[in-house]
């Protein structure tokens, strides 16, 4: 199942939700898949880092840089649903310095800007 929900996964390149996973796995598999177990699944690829979740979107991508640890930066297009993955380590250490100085610990940053990506603002 944990391999059925990845392969899913990586073949969106765009973020996809839970019930979207479930609902191409219960196509192919000729049985319902409920969206709460792709969730699970999706949760602990999050966990260990091979998977992002776009929080403002409530959906998911493969991590394409499983190997390191980022604050990844998103880009989300509100017309098409496109994320673009940028690191910019500056930024993240600066919002992570930010919330230490509030005495706040940073344990996840999110760093998200929704927009129009270039082929959606035309
Ligand atoms: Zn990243
Ligand atoms: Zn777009």
């Amino acid at each position: 199942m944990r391999e059925a929900v990845f392969a899913e996964l990586a073949r969106h390149d765009r973020p996809a939700s839970a019930y979207d996973i479930a609902d191409n796995l219960s196509r192919l598999r000729g049985r319902r898949v409920a969206p709460n177990s792709v969730y699970r699944i999706l949760d602990l690829f999050v966990a260990n880092n091979l998977a992002l979740r776009v929080e403002s979107a409530n959906a998911f991508l493969a991590n394409s840089h499983p190997g390191c640890e980022h604050d990844c930066i998103f880009l989300v297009c509100d017309e098409c649903g496109e994320a673009t993955h940028v690191d910019d380590d500056e930024i993240a250490e600066m919002i992570r310095k930010i919330a230490q100085s509030h005495g706040f610990k940073p344990e996840r940053p999110v760093i998200e800007v929704r927009g129009l990506c270039q082929g959606c603002a035309g």
